[in-house]
């Protein structure tokens, strides 16, 4: 006798949306977490696009900012506005969010049991130990833990800054891309004119001092009111997201855009496949359909992660200086308006496509390197 019909371990945002999807199916569903609160500490920049509200519940009470366009910094500082009539993205109280969807998850039946750590999975049988002494059993498990200790990514740190004389316009964010820690990027997202969270992310560790340089190209006088940091998986086309009666999903599949490193929308457009599939599993009692959730997620994704691994290495490929000439002359060629045009914070596939139809890659990169960068592009 099985306790549930499936097992989530981890809530999260994306293990608590898989699970309130599944509860709305009419299934028996456990959601396991390790910590005390949901939700804690904030571990997230909190950027995301306005696409959010087609992939899962966003009550507008989470929504602290609403941003409208990007400057975008070369490491000289030499600036690029894209700027878009509509709102672009949210600004999200990330904590406060990931609680809603914990909770909305139990009103639609689930049984959320905290300071439960999953210590031992058996993927073959079904079984997940909790807290090296208990034992939970369901025919269909999901791994949603978040990035593990081991996995191959980048480290992220942030600061929650507020600054005592610099007005900003809410209304943009800044990028600062740095061949220092390339393919990542310094982000400044605003909360209002005065507050922001100002961070990076990164292969190798580099050290605080780093941020604080950038934060203080905005102003010297600023307050740190909060410090945090974390892990982005590095995504994987090829990664396999099931084994035996498990699924893995979000973080614990490295379900994250290459080239910002956000997680969200991804993870929630997978719960949505994951849900069907898991359906299917249950109600035909054969949890080799899990399969199915893998091949449709790669099969709608890939493409698009894909061309975002081929920019990253692209990027990795240019020093300051050419990246510095990169955005003097997308300013100077006046690219501004195809970036507004077909630049889509989640789908960048159509712009990388425009820039590639025009010629526009090569034109903006050292010659000496355009053999390396149309074999990445082939
Ligand atoms: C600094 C930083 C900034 C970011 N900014 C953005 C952004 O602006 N926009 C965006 O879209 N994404 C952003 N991301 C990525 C985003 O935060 C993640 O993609 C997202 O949190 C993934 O959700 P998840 O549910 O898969 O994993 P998590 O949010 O990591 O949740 C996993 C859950 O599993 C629990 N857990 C772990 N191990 C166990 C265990 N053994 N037993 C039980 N429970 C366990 C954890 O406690 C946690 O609650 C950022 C990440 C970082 C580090």
């Amino acid at each position: 006798m099985w306790d549930y019909d499936v097992l989530v371990m981890g809530a999260g945002p994306i293990g608590s949306t898989l699970a309130r999807l599944l509860a709305e199916k009419g299934f028996k569903v456990g959601l396991v977490e390790k910590k005390k609160i949901v939700g804690l500490p904030l571990q997230c920049a909190g950027l995301v696009s306005w696409k959010i509200k087609k992939v899962n519940i966003l009550p507008d009470e989470f929504i602290i900012n609403r941003i409208k366009g990007t400057i975008i910094h070369s490491p000289s500082d030499h600036t690029l506005k894209i700027s878009k009539d509509d709102v672009e993205a949210y600004v999200i109280d990330r904590v406060s969010y990931d609680q809603h969807l914990a909770e909305e998850a139990v009103s639609n039946g689930v049984e959320l049991l905290t300071n439960s750590k999953v210590t031992k999975v058996d993927y073959k049988h079904g079984e997940v130990t909790i807290n090296r002494t208990d034992t939970l059993s369901a025919p269909i498990l999901v791994d949603a833990m978040g990035f593990k200790p081991g996995q191959r990514g980048f480290h992220a740190k942030q600061y929650l800054i507020e600054y005592q004389d610099t007005i900003m316009d809410p209304k943009f964010l800044d990028l600062k891309i740095n061949a220092n820690i390339s393919p990542g990027f310094l982000w400044r997202i605003p909360l209002s004119k005065t507050k922001a969270r100002i961070g990076f992310f990164s292969e190798s560790r580099k050290p605080w001092d780093f941020l604080i340089k950038f934060i203080k190209g905005f102003s010297p006088h600023f307050k740190i009111i909060e410090k945090y940091h974390g892990n982005i998986p590095a995504p994987d086309p090829n990664r396999r997201l099931y084994k035996g009666r498990c699924i893995f999903i979000g973080d614990s599949a490295a379900q994250v855009k290459p080239t910002t490193g956000g997680g969200l929308i991804l993870g929630f457009r997978a719960a949505r496949i994951a849900a069907e599939a898991i359906e299917e599993a249950i109600t035909e009692g054969d949890h080799s359909i899990l399969r199915e959730y893998h091949e449709r997620y790669h099969e709608i994704h890939d493409k698009e992660i894909k061309n975002q691994l081929r920019l990253q290495k692209t990027f990795k490929l240019l020093g300051n200086e050419e990246l510095d000439n990169a955005i003097l002359k997308m300013k100077e060629k006046n690219l501004k308006d195809i970036i507004i045009t077909y630049g889509d914070m989640d789908d960048q596939t159509p712009l990388i496509q425009e820039f590639l139809k025009r010629g526009l890659i090569t034109s903006l990169i050292p010659s000496l390197i355009w053999k390396k960068v149309t074999r990445i592009w082939k």
